[in-house]
C-alpha cells in the first residue's frame, strides 16, 4: 500500500493501493478524511439551498444518512436534502461537535452514494459563539433563533413599553416607525392585509428585541463567513403564535436593516408537538399558513419553514398547497425513533433500558420541548412482554418520552465512563443496517412524498 498522496488523492490519511479498475483508499472515519472527501468530491460539499423545496433530516446517532439517502432517492424528487442538521441544544446534549455532525453526514452521503446537491443546517443558533463554532465546521445554512428575545405583551401596549425597545440597534424611533406603517396595506396575491397602528405597536413590543438580536447575529455571520452561506430565521419555539401583522413587522424591519434570508419559521397556530400528529384544526392551520406564505412570497420571496415537522401527516398536503412548494421541512428525532424501533424488535433487553432511562429523564427533559406526554399514563418497561415493546415506539405518550430522552440515553455512562447504551445501540444498528435503512426509507419517504415534484 502507498500513501494516498502518491496516487493523487490529496489530503487523506490512511493507506492506498491500485486495484484493477482504479484505486482503493483505506483510512479511518476521521475529520481529516471527511474534509479530504469534501475537497476531492464536489457533490459532498454542502451548499446554500436557496429557494428550492428542501427537507432537513436530523440524525442524532450519526448513522442515519445512508437510509435518508434512500428515502430522498426513492421518494424525494425535486427536494434538496439537508442531511447534516442539528440544533446546538441537541449537539450539546449529545456531546457532539458541529464538525462531527457534518462529517457523519459526509461519510453517510458517500456510503449511500448521494451525488445531488446537499445543504447543511446549523439549527437554532442563539449566539455569535454558536455561529462561530458552526462556521468553523463548514455549515452553509444558519438558522438564527432569537426566541429568548421574544416578549410576552399585553393586548394594549403602553408608551413606556414601546420606549423600552432597543431603538438604537433598530436604527429607528417610535415616531418614525408609526409613520412608516400608518395606512400600510400589504398586497399579497389578491388579498390586502391591512395593518393597524395597534397591531404594529404590539408586534414591535413582542418582536422588536428579537429583530435587533437577529440583525446582530446576521451581521456577525456575514462578517465572519469566508464562504457562501444562507440564513433562516425561526421563532417557532416561542409561546404564542405569530400573527400576520407580526410576520409583516419582522420581515419589514429585517429587510430595512439589510438582511436577506431564504426561509422563515413563524410560531404556528395549533400544537406542533414532537414526534406526533398535528394537534388542532387543520383548516385553521391551512388558512394561517396561506397568509404566512403570501407574505413570504410578497416580501421575499422566501420559504416557509416547518419545524418539528415529523409525523404531521395530516398537514403536508395543505402545506404544499399553501406554499406552492416554497417550503422547507425539518424533522429531527424521528430517525432516532426508527433506530429505537429496531432495538424494540431485535434487542428487548437494550430497549427496556433505553425506555426506562428515557422515562426517568422525562421530568427534566420535557421542559425544553413542546410535548404533552404524561408519565402517569405509561408503565415501566418490566410491565411489558417482548412482543409489546415495539408499540411503545408508536404509542403517543411513550413515543414522546422516548423522543426527548435521547440525551440521557446516548450519554449515559457505565462505571468505566463508556457510553454503553449508545455503543450498544450503534452496534445493533450496524448488524441490522439493512433493517434500519429500510425503516428510514419508508418512514421518511412518507414525509417526502407530498413535497416531491409532481411527475409530469
Ligand atoms: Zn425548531
Amino acid at each position: 500500500m502507498l500513501a494516498p498522496d502518491a496516487l493523487g488523492l490529496r489530503d487523506f490519511e490512511g493507506a492506498s493501493g491500485a486495484i484493477a479498475d482504479g484505486m482503493v483508499l483505506e483510512g479511518p472515519l476521521s475529520a481529516v478524511n471527511a474534509s479530504a472527501l469534501r475537497a476531492n468530491i464536489p457533490s459532498l460539499r454542502p451548499q446554500p439551498v436557496g429557494l428550492a423545496t428542501s427537507a432537513g433530516v436530523g440524525d442524532r446517532l450519526g448513522l442515519a444518512t445512508p437510509g435518508h439517502v434512500r428515502a430522498f432517492r426513492k421518494y424525494g424528487a425535486g427536494i434538496v436534502p439537508v442531511f447534516a442538521q442539528q440544533s446546538m441544544r441537541e449537539m450539546d446534549r449529545l456531546e457532539r461537535t458541529p464538525q462531527q455532525v457534518l462529517d457523519d453526514a459526509t461519510f453517510g452521503c458517500l456510503e449511500g452514494g448521494w451525488v445531488g446537491a446537499v445543504g447543511a443546517d446549523a439549527d437554532h443558533l442563539k449566539s455569535t459563539v454558536e455561529i462561530d463554532r458552526c462556521l468553523a465546521a463548514g455549515f452553509t445554512s444558519f438558522t438564527l433563533d432569537p426566541g429568548e428575545h421574544v416578549r410576552d405583551v399585553p393586548a394594549v401596549v403602553s408608551t413606556e413599553v414601546l420606549g423600552g425597545l432597543p431603538w438604537a440597534a433598530l436604527e429607528d424611533d417610535a415616531e418614525s416607525m408609526a409613520r412608516r406603517y400608518t395606512g400600510l396595506a400589504v398586497e399579497a396575491e389578491g388579498t390586502v392585509i391591512r395593518i393597524e397602528e395597534e397591531d404594529i405597536r404590539r408586534a414591535a413590543a413582542k418582536y422588536g428585541d428579537a429583530v435587533a438580536y437577529t440583525v446582530s447575529m446576521y451581521r456577525h455571520l456575514l462578517e465572519h463567513a469566508g464562504y457562501p452561506v444562507e440564513v433562516e430565521v425561526s421563532v417557532d419555539e416561542t409561546e404564542s403564535p405569530t400573527t400576520v401583522a407580526e410576520h409583516v413587522y419582522m420581515a419589514t424591519e429585517m429587510k430595512r436593516l439589510g438582511m436577506t434570508w431564504v426561509s422563515f419559521a413563524p410560531r404556528y397556530v395549533g400544537g406542533f408537538e414532537k414526534g406526533i400528529e398535528y394537534l388542532g384544526d387543520t383548516t385553521v392551520f391551512f388558512n394561517s399558513l396561506v397568509a404566512h406564505a403570501s407574505i413570504a412570497r410578497a416580501m421575499g420571496p422566501y420559504k416557509i419553514s416547518l419545524h418539528s415537522g415529523s409525523d404531521k401527516f395530516s398537514i403536508y398536503e395543505l402545506a404544499v398547497a399553501a406554499t406552492g412548494r416554497l417550503v422547507h421541512l425539518k424533522t429531527s428525532g424521528t430517525s432516532y425513533l426508527e433506530a429505537l424501533g429496531v432495538a424494540a424488535r431485535r434487542d428487548p433487553a437494550l430497549f427496556r433500558e433505553i425506555y426506562d432511562v428515557s422515562r426517568d429523564a422525562y421530568r427534566s427533559t420535557r421542559a425544553s420541548y413542546q410535548v404533552s406526554a404524561q408519565l402517569e399514563r405509561t408503565a415501566v418497561a418490566g410491565d411489558f412482554t417482548d412482543e409489546q415493546l415495539p408499540a411503545l415506539v408508536t404509542n403517543r405518550d411513550s413515543r414522546q418520552i422516548l423522543h426527548v430522552g435521547y440525551g440521557a440515553v446516548l450519554t449515559s455512562r457505565d462505571d468505566h465512563g463508556s457510553r454503553w447504551m449508545s455503543d450498544a445501540l450503534r452496534s445493533l444498528l450496524s448488524t441490522r443496517a439493512e433493517e434500519y435503512e429500510l425503516a428510514l426509507e419508508t418512514h421518511l419517504g412518507r414525509h417526502l412524498v407530498p413535497f416531491a415534484e409532481p411527475s409530469r
